[in-house]
């Protein structure tokens, strides 16, 4: 799946996306940008995307 990477400033490829939940029950998901290697979290429920750093 593609999502904006802050890393990258840029939407760029994942790798290794898994689903996750959040606080509050929220979903998620969590992958690895295949350019910086950084997480990216997707938030099923809202479009926020962030970095964990
Ligand atoms: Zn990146």
């Amino acid at each position: 799946m593609k999502a904006y990477c802050v890393q990258c400033a840029k939407e760029q490829e994942l790798t290794d996306v898994s689903d996750v939940t959040m606080k509050e029950d929220n979903k998620a998901s969590k992958g690895v940008c295949a350019v910086c290697g950084d997480t990216v979290f997707v938030l099923s429920d809202e479009e926020m995307i962030y970095s964990q750093k």
